[in-house]
């Protein structure tokens, strides 16, 4: 395998990339100069070196933003972070794309979970696939400051309500015990909807419709 094929196939595993797309990508990269592919592999290498996962809702964030914000020893992103946030509120989604759709429409002012990604339907090790402990352990820690509701912002597809079961199920102790309301963006929301294309007048009526 020559540097060209090499290079495809590593842009062919990137999330909705095709072979064909990859190879445009790779003779795009081609015919840049020396001074944009040293700044697109000193990008890469910085991504790396930068980003950190948030100790409570485990979304990525880059570390020289949130410079000095930190509590020495835990690593919390900007929302986490941020005071004027709405600790009543916890929404969980699957992945941090979703969760920047909807930070981007500025209507939801509480505090995240990012579980990791959806369980595949009859999966037999859902723990596997997303981050349930981890989950649980932030909505401990979320009672003592008040939490009242978990709003599950998953996909309105078949994966997506197998996840929101499988969380369910592991919330149903706590909400019982604390009157926690578990309520559910996909009831807002069309069959088929995924979080990452909603618009913001998608995504407010599915906040408004959620049950
Ligand atoms: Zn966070």
């Amino acid at each position: 395998m020559n540097s060209i094929d090499r290079l495809i196939k590593i842009f062919s595993e990137f999330p909705g990339i095709g072979p064909k797309q990859a190879r445009r990508f790779v003779y795009f990269l081609i015919t840049r100069n020396d001074a944009y592919i040293e700044e697109f592999k000193n990008e890469i290498t910085e991504l790396k070196s930068d980003i950190e996962s948030c100790v409570d809702c485990k979304r990525y964030f880059s570390q020289s933003i949130q410079k000095g914000k930190n509590i020495i020893g835990k690593k919390l992103c900007s929302i986490c972070t941020d005071d004027s946030r709405d600790n009543t509120l916890l929404m969980i989604v699957s992945r941090d794309i979703d969760l920047d759709n909807i930070e981007k429409s500025h209507l939801f002012n509480g505090k995240y979970f990012v579980l990791g990604g959806l369980v595949p339907i009859l999966d037999k090790e859902p723990e596997k696939r997303i981050r349930l402990k981890d989950m649980l352990s932030l909505v401990s820690r979320m009672l003592e400051k008040g939490l009242k509701e978990i709003i599950l912002g998953l996909d309105a597809n078949a994966e997506g309500e197998y996840t929101a079961e499988i969380v369910r199920n592991a919330l149903s102790s706590l909400s019982e015990k604390y009157k926690i309301k578990i309520s559910e963006l996909g009831r807002g929301l069309s069959t088929g909807t995924e979080l990452e294309y909603s618009d913001p007048e998608t995504i407010k009526n599915a906040l408004k419709n959620r049950g």
